[in-house]
């Protein structure tokens, strides 16, 4: 018997290994694929899952190693997703060690046990070895320790005392004489109730007409595979409709998971989650412990944690009773991983439920042209959420011509106006504009120096408060140089960015107290939180911020919305750019009038003609996405067609372009007429951090093709001869082009 092991290695292959020594009289039954088994990796002990067991290796039999121990008696993760990370890794060419690895908390991978509860230790192999030959003549300590656990068979931390301490344990473990033993009788097979009760005076609110047309439809698939574009516009109620379905889906017994973008931007569902039902949620985020994170699994793993919530790995996470997967904001670049292995949390999460024969709802405002494609097709169903519940109305937008209206620091007259009335009349304002730090360059008017990143081919923004330059793409950063590198005159910040937004604001509007909402003001733990909880008390007047505030905030008072810049997307090269910023600006908008009070919103741009914005205006984001999805069949961009992108990075830029070239050469060779191989061109940010960036873009109209294309090829890339430094990776249905 031979063990195939996946490992936590960049190699695109699985290892094999004999089953671990068994002593005599010990029975050794087959283990189960998906089990976690500690084996020898070059001088190092690795643990890996168990994918495959076969009869025979290519590797001499002299030569295979034994595994060390099997540490699991059950599969780690439930069936439907051992088999999902199997199909992710062939679906995006990724190592089937690293998937695994992306797919489980820390601890896990480390060794320790998937059952709370009492953690059983005994002796290893190699603990069994040292034993009867010591290699080390040191630590008495422990091979006393080890000695004595022999004798015993297996202890739990309970059973140590002054002598035998918890750390001992753990430092026997560290060398690999003892291994962890899962207790799986009890808490994984045994029904943990994991009391739900909806809380009824929440869901005494009587849907609307179209929210329960939407549950019904979701609530008829049930059970089965179905997924279901649930398109409802901003503040439309979509919550309410997932509340409702997982309340049923769980009912008898099953859990559900939801996928949010941003759980610290979004505490509020989390929260209205909790109201709703009083046990059994669990939230599962990049803000939590290892110990926390590895409990959360834990509890989605034996059935006790009935709703998890979670960001893009939560995908991955062990549900055995899944019942239904709800993706919200389905539209969201989060969604899609942007380095190693680089998976859309959304796609696998429809395949997950077909898989899994339960259905998935994708909820958003402003649906990929992907998603609506589907809909279109029928492949989705769609339901729609056409009104805000009650009496809120959809906010009126219009557009400030900046060529006309001059104004002070980026801010139009006419949005000045508006938000002195707005706030006059005590309403909140935000203020969107997506480029945080005070200035994006530092320039010299007498020569037209600007001050450059040395290591990107890109300009250093200026940070006022923090007196830095910093680069956004490589995160180098400087002193700010007070006169100008090339001819001594002084320098001037040219532009607009978020601090000096908020410097502006406070100037203007120094009665009301201002927030500010970007990566600068988020990075210390918390500061999300209480940028927030001022806003929803009130005392924050104004909102300056990025990106950030676009994702699903539901703040009842804010009246008016002003876009500072919407030009930054309307003529950029990405095919994507476009669908982004009409994403950006109908998210954004969104935030205005979401309960009594009407919303209004002010675009600001130089191109007030632009056919973009004009749509936008007149027939809303589903405008927009028809004439998009026209646009991307005309240029035989996906959804019409299937993309994958090798993308390859280097010090030096020539060798760069021959290992391209090579590769592209290579592709030719495989004499694929429905294949374009496009390139190499460079990335957008030609350097960055010393290294040039280039691409092949790969284009096909078939899914099946572009698979078995890359099948052929990425072992004749692999085998080719690059320059010291390269590094290379392959992005299937890449979200960016440039
Ligand atoms: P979305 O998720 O679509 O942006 P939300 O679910 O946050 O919208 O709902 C927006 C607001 O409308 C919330 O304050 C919510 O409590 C309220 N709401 C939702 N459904 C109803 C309903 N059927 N009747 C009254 N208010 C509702
Ligand atoms: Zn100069
Ligand atoms: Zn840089």
């Amino acid at each position: 018997m031979i063990l195939q092991i996946a490992l936590d290695t960049p190699l695109r292959r699985v290892f094999d290994y004999r089953p671990p020594a068994t002593l005599p009289g010990e029975a050794n039954p087959a283990p189960q694929l998906g089990v976690r088994v500690r084996v020898p990796f070059g001088r190092r002990q690795l643990i890996g899952i168990l994918v495959g067991i076969t009869g025979e290796s290519a590797i001499d039999s002299g030569k295979l190693k034994s595994a060390l121990a099997i540490l699991d008696q059950q599969p780690i993760v439930d069936s439907v997703t051992f088999d999902l990370l199997r199909w992710a890794a062939q679906y995006y060419h990724h190592p089937l060690g690293e998937v695994f690895a992306a797919a489980l908390p820390v601890s896990l991978r480390e060794g320790q046990p998937t059952q709370h509860g009492t953690e059983w230790w005994s002796v290893s192999d190699s603990g069994r070895q040292e034993l009867s030959s010591p290699s080390d003549r040191r630590a008495p300590q422990q091979r006393a320790m080890l000695a004595w656990l022999a004798q015993r068979g297996s202890v739990s931390l309970d059973d140590l005392d002054e002598t035998f301490k918890p750390a001992h344990l753990r430092a026997l473990a560290v060398r690999g004489w003892v291994t962890p033993q899962t207790q799986t009788a009890g808490a994984a097979s045994e029904e943990t109730p994991g009391v739900v009760v909806p809380d009824t005076a929440a869901s005494a609110v009587s849907l609307t007409e179209h929210q329960a047309e939407s549950v019904a439809a979701i609530l008829a698939t049930l059970p089965g595979f179905a997924a279901h574009l649930l398109y409802g516009v901003t503040g439309s109620g979509k919550t309410e409709v997932y509340l409702r379905v997982i309340a049923a889906a769980i009912a008898a017994g099953g859990q559900a998971l939801v996928l949010v973008p941003e759980i610290a931007l979004t505490p509020q569902l989390v929260e209205r989650f909790r109201r709703r039902f009083s046990a059994g949620v669990v939230a599962v985020h990049s803000g939590l412990t290892g110990v926390e994170r590895r409990d959360a699994w834990r509890a989605a793993h034996n059935g006790e944690a009935r709703i998890v919530i979670g960001t893009r790995s939560a995908v991955f996470t062990s549900l055995p009773k899944l019942a239904l997967i709800v993706v919200d904001e389905e539209h969201d670049a989060s969604y899609k991983q942007h380095e190693g292995f680089r998976y859309s949390a959304r796609d696998l999460a429809v395949v997950r439920a077909q898989r899994a024969g339960v259905p998935v709802v994708l909820g958003s405002a402003t649906p990929s042209l992907e998603t609506l494609e589907n809909a279109a097709t029928g492949r989705y169903s769609k339901l729609r959420l056409p009104h805000r519940p009650g009496a809120a109305q959809a906010p009126q937008m219009s557009l400030v011509d900046l060529r006309k209206h001059g104004g002070d620091q980026g801010l139009s007259t006419p949005a000045m106006q508006s938000m002195a009335r707005h706030l006059k009349a005590g309403g909140q304002v935000i203020v969107f504009l997506n480029r945080r730090g005070y200035a994006p360059s530092l320039f010299c008017n007498a020569c037209g120096w600007v001050a450059p990143c040395e290591h990107c081919d890109a300009r250093m923004t200026l940070h006022r408060r923090a007196q830095q330059l910093r680069c956004h793409h490589c995160g180098a950063h400087g002193a700010v140089p007070v006169i100008c590198g090339k001819c001594a005159q002084p320098l001037n910040p040219v532009g607009q960015g978020t601090e000096r937004v908020e410097e502006t604001l406070a100037r203007l509007f120094p009665g009301a107290p201002l927030a500010r909402l970007d990566r600068d003001t988020a990075s210390a733990r918390g500061a999300v939180q209480s940028v927030l909880e001022r806003v929803h008390s009130g005392e924050a007047r104004i909102l300056v911020g990025t990106q950030m505030l676009t994702k699903g905030h539901h703040f009842p008072e804010v009246t008016l919305v002003v876009i500072l810049d919407a030009d930054q997307g309307l003529f950029a090269s990405d095919f994507r750019a476009t669908e982004r910023l009409a994403q950006t600006i109908t998210q954004v908008a969104g935030r205005a009038g979401r309960e009594l009070r009407p919303g209004e919103v002010l675009i600001q741009t130089e191109f007030p003609e632009h056919p973009l914005l004009n749509r936008l205006l007149t027939e809303g984001y589903e405008g927009f996405a028809v004439s998009a999805l026209e646009e991307r069949r005309e240029a035989g961009w996906p959804p019409y067609s299937r993309l994958a992108m090798l993308r390859a990075e280097a010090k030096d830029s020539a060798a760069l372009d021959a290992f391209l070239r090579a590769a592209a050469d290579a592709s030719a060779r495989l004499k694929d007429a429905a294949i374009k191989v496009l390139g190499p061109a460079s990335a957008l940010i030609a350097r960055r951090a010393d290294h040039f960036r280039a691409h092949l873009l790969i284009e096909t109209v078939a899914r099946s093709g572009l698979q078995r294309f890359l099948k052929d090829w990425l072992p004749l890339v692999e085998r080719l001869p690059g320059p010291p430094g390269l590094r290379w990776s392959i992005d299937v249905d890449p979200l960016e082009v440039d």
